[in-house]
């Protein structure tokens, strides 16, 4: 059996030491258990081990396992591809769409907030590393889109979400973190209404370290706290 629990103490002790060493404030970095192919048992045993914020990136999978009460005790986010037609799922359910990676997409998610008289918190994801199979904004289009995304009104905009390309060798995803906060900076200094560059998203497994080196103050980890996942079962509509 994986041990949850210890890993779980692991990683937040790894969190408070990168927090030190980089001079941020104790407790100031958050942790996203990003569940997803983990079963409620193991999530639930997370969450009784200290994880606050669980995320999920299959709207599937989301929704098959929160009324099993997979999540209880933590604050959802979603942090997958969303296509538009499953943003119903989402809005006034998931605490941080982290996800948000077009103009559309925004739209859509303050229409049905909107409609629903809620307000829904997001992040906007960068494609910090350029990748045509990856999605988020491009870093230099970001700008031009969150200038019209301020006006939607049932949205709140936190921050930045980010997920490198996968890194070969250690340390190789620092030019992305350092892109990443160079544009929540310069994006926060702008101070748009309604875009609060409060929360930045980067960080997973492997380089979560380096990413908080770098302000990320929400890290998203997986492996690190379940284990190795299994094979996703193949399916054409898991995403
Ligand atoms: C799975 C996942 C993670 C965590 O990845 P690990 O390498 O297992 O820590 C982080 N972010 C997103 C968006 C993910 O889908």
């Amino acid at each position: 059996m994986v041990p949850i629990e210890e890993n779980v103490a692991r990683v937040l002790d790894e969190i408070a030491r990168a927090e030190r060493e980089s001079g941020r404030a104790p407790g100031s970095v958050r942790l996203c258990a990003a569940t997803k192919l983990n079963t409620p048992e193991s999530i639930q045993r997370a969450i009784a081990a200290g994880v606050h914020i669980c995320g999920e990136n299959r709207v599937q999978e989301l929704t098959a396992k929160r009324p099993l009460g997979a999540y209880e005790g933590a604050e959802l986010h979603f942090i997958g591809h969303l296509q538009k037609n499953k943003a119903k799922e989402l809005v006034g359910v998931a605490a941080l769409i982290q996800s948000c990676d077009s103009l559309e997409l925004l739209e859509k998610i303050n229409s049905l907030a909107l409609a629903r008289g809620v307000r829904q918190n997001v992040l906007l994801e960068v494609n910090i590393g350029g990748e045509a199979a990856k999605s988020g904004f491009a870093p230099e289009a970001l700008e031009e889109n969150l200038e019209k995304a301020v006006f939607l009104e049932a949205i709140s905009i936190r921050g930045l979400m980010a997920i490198p390309p996968r890194a070969e060798q250690p340390g190789e995803n620092r030019r992305f973190f350092a892109k990443m906060q160079q544009l929540f900076v310069d994006i926060g200094a702008k101070k748009y209404d309604n875009a609060n560059m409060e929360v930045l998203s980067m960080g997973m497994s492997g380089d979560f370290v380096d990413a908080i080196a770098f302000g990320s103050n929400l890290v998203r980890v997986g492996t690190a706290i379940f284990g190795p996942r299994p094979a996703p079962v193949p399916s054409a509509t898991t995403r």
